[in-house]
């Protein structure tokens, strides 16, 4: 907890708004205390002589109008005096009106019947207990009127010598202590509090302040995050569009295979744990609006059945799917992408038995579940596994026992759609992980039929195909992989160079595919549109690019421009080919 210290500058400020406060309702009591010593007066006019009385009340009514004159020039001018000034003036009058309540009051009891005695003392009581009310926000001020009003009475009432006088005159003396206490007590209550006013508004400051650093923090992390990002994924694009030629190569020996199995083993999972980032700085970024629909939960477990039976066989494991007839309102990617997590996690961590999804229905809420029969986790570790790169057995940090980064994607996905993720496992025994969505009210299938890219089969033949590309390896690569699937390519550095090589060829340009980043001041964006402008503004066209920024995304989503993320795998490529140019998978109708 931070501390703020008061400083004297704050100390100023206290005592300004102790000063504020109390000439917003002093002249209240002033007026009220002038009224009811004359009412006073009233009542003893005829028992006591008039020069008891004469006096004091001319010269409290004096006080009166100064003190009132005092308030009126301070809320006209507050910073003509210093607060110190302001309170003297205060303390001056109020102590001088407890002198004329003093004095006058003391002369009359002598003359007094004692019924009159016993209202005037009590009066005066009654007054002065209504002065320490103000003590809360200046102590001066009451503090001299209880002195100046009630100690002649005190000192006049012990003179006396009966057994009245002096019960009252005690009375009096064990009071005027105790109301004083109270007003120094009730004003360092008030002090603290603006004390702690002064702190929270420190506090409140701070928060600020700290919360814009860890802001600046985060964009530089995403900017560093995109920056890095972007140029290990250049590399790694080259990298695994070579491996796909190299694999395509005949005369590979056994060992050559074997070494080539391995790097595009190492390439994979840096290839995972790129666009694992990449979801993560999108979420984190909240570049991604869910786009919610109704989906039908049968067709999202078929889906994921398809995906995920291959690896569940693999691994001697039982995969079942419960059958489900509800409907869910959620967003179809980020519920995919939270039940992928689940799911893949849940072979990973069963050596052997069974996983389970299924759902159930709650209210407005279908839960929908991953239950699994593997290692399980404990208690104290609920919490960890959801932040990024914790992983709970693997100090070595293999990589083929994941990144560390599902469960965070889960998370951040799970908050985006405003869906609760619980968990639920004992050590040894299993997990079961569930996702609360809300029910959808019509039960619509949005499913999309399944699109099994991996067996897909377009053929590019013959496509004419515009590659521009800066970066001498990607370029050289993508120009063979294109070849090898049948294409011809034309492959430039920038736009210039490739209408100047256009100018030369004599074939119908069918699509062009564009890196983002190019070297001057045109971008990826501006090179499609300016080959658009040259051969067709419906000329198929792909964004081929390593800048995983928003703006860059924006950017192609605001021109309708399929964009793909390096590195991909060169299935995906293709299939991002064949989409843009329309193609239907051979055998399809
Ligand atoms: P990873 O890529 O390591 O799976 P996650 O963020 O998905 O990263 O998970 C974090 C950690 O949570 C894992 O390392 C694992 O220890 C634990 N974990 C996640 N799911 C399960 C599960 N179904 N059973 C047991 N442990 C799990």
């Amino acid at each position: 907890m931070l501390n703020h210290p008061i400083t004297q500058n704050d100390l100023a400020a206290i005592k300004t708004e102790q000063v504020k406060a109390y000439f917003q309702d002093a002249n209240d009591l002033n007026l009220a205390g002038a009224l009811v010593f004359s009412l006073l007066i009233y009542v003893v006019y005829d028992a006591t002589p008039w020069w008891t009385w004469a006096p004091a009340l001319g010269f409290l009514y004096l006080v009166t109008l100064f003190r009132a004159n005092h308030i009126r020039q301070y809320r006209r001018a507050p910073d003509s005096r210093s607060a110190t000034q302001w309170i003297n003036g205060q303390a001056a009058s109020a102590g001088l009106a407890g002198v004329c309540w003093g004095v006058a009051n003391t002369a009359m009891l002598a003359h007094l019947p004692v019924p009159l005695q016993l209202f005037v003392l009590t009066v005066s009581a009654v007054v002065a207990a209504t002065a320490t009310f103000e003590g809360f926000l200046l102590v001066q001020p009451p503090r001299l009127f209880i002195i100046a009003s009630l100690v002649p009475l005190t000192l006049w009432l012990f003179t006396v010598g009966d057994r009245l006088h002096f019960i009252l005159a005690v009375m009096l003396s064990v009071f005027i202590p105790i109301t004083l206490r109270q007003i120094t007590e009730k004003h360092q209550a008030f002090i603290e509090t603006l004390r702690l006013r002064i702190q929270n508004e420190f506090l409140a400051k701070e928060l600020s302040l700290q919360y814009n650093l860890a802001e600046q923090a985060s964009k530089s992390k995403s900017r560093f995050l995109a920056a890095a990002s972007h140029d290990l994924r250049q590399p790694l694009a080259a990298l695994m569009i070579f491996m796909e030629l190299l694999g395509g190569e005949r005369q590979l020996s056994p060992q050559g295979e074997d070494f080539l199995e391995k790097a595009e083993q190492a390439t994979a999972s840096l290839r995972s744990l790129l666009d694992a980032l990449l979801d993560i700085s999108k979420l984190d970024a909240q570049a991604i609006k869910p786009n919610l629909c109704s989906i039908a939960i049968q067709d999202l477990f078929n889906e994921l059945e398809k995906e995920f039976l291959p690896l569940a066989e693999q691994k001697g494991i039982r995969l079942s799917f419960a059958a489900c007839s509800s409907a869910v309102e959620s967003d179809r990617t980020l519920l995919g992408q939270i039940m992928r997590n689940l799911i893949s996690n849940a072979l990973r961590y069963t050596p052997s038995g069974r996983v389970l999804v299924g759902c159930r229905r709650h209210q407005g809420m279908l839960t929908i579940e991953v239950h699994d029969t593997g290692i399980g986790i404990a208690e104290d570790q609920f919490a960890n596994i959801f932040d990024e790169f914790y992983q709970i057995d693997n100090q070595e940090r293999d990589r083929q026992q994941g990144l560390g980064l599902g469960l965070s994607i889960v998370n951040r996905a799970a908050r985006l759609l405003g869906h609760a993720v619980t968990l639920r496992s004992r050590l040894g025994k299993g997990s079961s992980f569930a996702v609360s969505v809300p029910r959808a009210l019509v039960t619509i299938s949005e499913a999309k039929p399944v699109l099994d890219h991996s067996h897909e089969i377009h053929s590019l033949a013959g496509r004419l195909i515009a590659v521009i590309e800066n970066e001498g390896a990607i370029r050289i690569g993508m120009q063979n992989l294109l070849q090898a699937w049948g294409c011809r390519v034309v492959s430039a550095e920038s736009v210039a160079a490739m209408v100047k090589q256009l100018e030369t060829h004599d074939g119908v340009v069918d699509m062009v595919i564009s890196d983002f980043g190019l070297r001057g001041s045109q971008n990826g964006i501006d090179a499609i549109a300016a080959l658009r402008q040259r051969c067709g503004i419906h000329l198929p066209a792909l964004l081929f690019t390593g800048d995983i920024s928003n703006e860059t995304y924006s950017a192609a989503q605001n021109n309708g421009l399929p964009i793909l993320y390096k590195p991909a795998k060169p299935e995906a490529l293709h299939a991002a080919i064949a989409a843009a140019l329309g193609i239907r998978k051979i055998g399809n109708n």
